[in-house]
């Protein structure tokens, strides 16, 4: 049994209330090997903004429990070391079970989310309640994310083929019963980096897919239901042209690649939206780099030198986002 406040994480109780009144959002990063956490910390330590790292039970599988938790506590040492002690969070994504969340409590996990959102609604009620009761009465209180409504699209173990927007007339009632801290929605991101189906599109001039807009007006729906309640976006990556072009042209094939704007971020993280997950764009630019360095340099086999400009560059994607799109910069 390790408390997470040992590897000297935080919960996001207090990080979500200024995030809603200060109207930016959480960059909520997932990880699952040296490189990408390294560029998270190195990317909030230089923006100063608190930062979430995501473990997805996939990554669970692939990186294994202590590993990550170890890296997590890592983390913490690795942002004092370059100076500054930013808030970090290590949340597992989409828990599909009790037990899992459990686990997860149990060796370190500051925060949890509980994904019964495929499960009916008195379902989802009674299995959210359940992590929360447990949740909160650890020794060190560990939040819980709730969902309502279905994303799209593919990640990981989680995946949907159809979607249905978050009803607001469900929030006062779902909130209440389970005493979640904070509530994902559904408003029209979608997981993956094929996010729409090309005649859910338009095109511009260059033939690139625009997407349907977000529902904005849902959202505000549910603001005006439970006023300054800490919301979550998931499946928001924008899936950068540029990274597509890159994969494309050094030998991969990304057919109908398409996000959400950045623009339509921004707006949201101004928002009740205090959490906002980003997995796709740092997969991409992560692929980009390594098929480009490989590419160019055919006699290259020291996995150093393409894992590091990868590495690069995704802490360079992670500060943009962070400056320009989360509003999360500065605020740590
Ligand atoms: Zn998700």
């Amino acid at each position: 049994m390790t408390s997470y406040k040992e590897l000297g994480l935080v919960n996001t109780k207090e990080l979500f209330k200024k995030a809603v009144s200060g109207g930016y959002a959480l960059p909520a990063y997932n990880f699952n090997n040296m490189e990408q956490m390294q560029s998270i910390i190195q990317a909030c330590v230089e923006t100063k903004s608190p930062v979430i790292l995501q473990v997805s039970s996939g990554a669970r599988k692939y990186a294994n429990q202590n590993i990550l938790k170890n890296m997590a506590r890592g983390a913490v040492e690795y942002a004092h070391e370059l100076g500054y002690d930013i808030p970090i969070v290590l949340h597992l994504d989409h828990g599909d079970s009790f037990e899992l969340c459990k686990d997860c409590i149990e060796t370190g996990f500051s925060s949890v989310m509980i994904d019964g959102s495929h499960l009916s609604y008195d379902e989802n009620v009674a299995l959210t309640k359940k992590v929360c009761e447990f949740a909160h009465s650890q020794k060190d209180y560990v939040t819980v994310e709730g969902e309502l409504g279905v994303l799209a699209g593919v990640e990981d173990d989680v995946s949907s083929e159809h979607s249905h927007y978050t009803q607001p007339s469900e929030v006062i009632d779902f909130v209440g019963k389970t005493k979640v801290d904070s509530l994902a929605i559904s408003i029209g991101t979608s997981h993956g980096r094929a996010k729409f189906k090309p005649e859910q599109c338009t095109r511009d001039a260059n033939g690139i897919l625009i997407p349907p807009p977000l529902r904005f007006d849902i959202l505000e729906e549910i603001e005006k239901k439970i006023p300054g309640f800490p919301i979550v976006l998931h499946g928001s990556s924008s899936v950068p042209i540029e990274y597509v072009h890159m994969i494309e042209k050094y030998g991969g094939k990304l057919t109908d690649s398409v996000g959400i704007p950045e623009e339509q971020l921004r707006k949201a993280a101004k928002s009740a939206v205090c959490k906002i997950n980003i997995d796709s764009d740092g997969r991409l630019a992560m692929t980009a780099l390594v098929r480009k360095v490989l590419v160019e340099k055919p006699d290259e086999f020291d996995p150093r030198k393409w894992l590091g400009p990868a590495r690069d560059e995704l802490k360079k994607l992670y500060s943009h986002k962070n400056q320009n799109v989360l509003g999360s910069a500065g605020q740590a």
